[in-house]
């Protein structure tokens, strides 16, 4: 058992108030469908934990305006259910009913999850000090590199940390060129999705860029006839309730067969949500054929560097992509 303290602030402002008062052993809480996980494991030590899920007014989920807008204690059920969500951009929709079980997605809100940890063995099951893991513990290596590393990242890795990005929804978001707003003690910010992944380099324990009691508020997505065209399609070792091995997030604008616009995000494969923009670039003033379809895929891997057991992840994060894209051009053909 570990000793923290807890409160219940009723704002946003309050929240961030108190994280300044209590320092850095403070943590944010919601759904808490990963912090709690961690501190069970040994991993999380918060001195302090700040619940925000009694906060009035911050789990709207608007869709009737010039934006998608969900405020961040959003469940992921709800935002899944939202009829113009489903309706119009099932890349979204999809990613959210694929990320979790259903008592999950009941428990789980949409801001909670964009800062999801790592599912690297190591750093989950290690904090008896059997496995060193730099993300855990900095400075200690890493037991994934030359270990057991076949769920692990191909793109974006580096000497110090080769962890996969575990999400589904921010892979989606960052296909739908979201962004989101944030609260601290500076004020209030807005940045786009991916900007708040970093690449682990040598310190894989700092994976946002968030700073200290910053606080997400809120999901921005801007609309897109690309949200009719889109589609999540994740591959894993079970069909449900598991975490990706390879995943495509893709939206298209055509003009008849012919692709003008291609925004394609990556997940299960890299360190964090992975933009594919070499894949865009084969797909534009293209006819979407089977083969270009898989050519794109292919050339999202150029510059893959597999391990020693994950090698099988540039091959089938390419036919991820081939197949996703297929399935997202056949969506609202009129
Ligand atoms: Fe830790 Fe990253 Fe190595 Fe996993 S890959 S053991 S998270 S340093």
């Amino acid at each position: 058992m570990q000793p923290f303290s807890y409160t219940s602030p009723r704002s946003a402002q309050e929240a961030v108030a108190t994280f300044a008062n209590a320092g850095r052993g403070a943590r944010f809480i919601a759904g808490g469908t990963t912090l709690y996980d961690l501190m069970k494991l040994d991993v999380e030590h918060p001195g302090h934990l700040i619940d925000i899920t009694a906060i009035e007014g911050l789990n709207g989920i608007d869709s009737s305006g010039e934006h998608l807008r969900f405020e961040t204690l959003a469940l992921m059920s709800a935002v899944a259910a939202d009829s113009v969500v489903a309706r119009d951009y099932p890349v979204l929709a999809e990613a959210l009913l694929k990320a979790a079980s259903q008592q999950i997605r009941n428990m789980a809100t949409v801001g909670g999850n964009l800062l999801q940890k790592t599912r690297c063995m190591y750093f989950r099951n290690g904090a008896n000090g059997v496995y060193p893991c730099n993300k855990r513990q900095p400075g200690s290596g890493c037991a994934a590199i030359g270990g057991l590393d076949r769920g692990q990242a191909i793109l974006g890795a580096s000497g110090s940390c080769t962890a996969v990005s575990p999400g589904d929804w921010p892979v989606a978001l960052l296909a739908m060129d979201a962004s989101i707003e944030v609260l601290g003690p500076q004020g209030s910010r807005t940045l786009p999705v991916g900007d708040l992944y970093r690449l682990p380099g040598n310190t894989p324990h700092l994976e946002f860029t968030l700073e200290p009691g910053e606080m997400i508020t809120a999901i921005v997505v801007p609309k897109s006839p690309a949200g009719l065209r889109s589609t999540y399609h994740k591959i894993r070792d079970r069909e449900s309730y598991a975490f990706a091995l390879a995943s495509a997030a893709v939206a298209l604008e055509t003009d008849g067969d012919v692709v003008t616009k291609a925004r394609i995000a990556l997940g299960g494969v890299a360190t964090r949500p992975w933009r594919a923009l070499d894949a865009e670039q084969v797909l534009i003033g293209k006819r979407l054929t089977p083969d270009i379809a898989l050519a794109a895929g292919h050339a999202a891997f150029n510059d893959a560097r597999p391990g020693r057991h994950n090698g099988f992840k540039a091959e089938l994060g390419a036919r991820t992509i081939g197949d996703a894209l297929l399935i997202a051009s056949e969506r609202n053909r009129t």
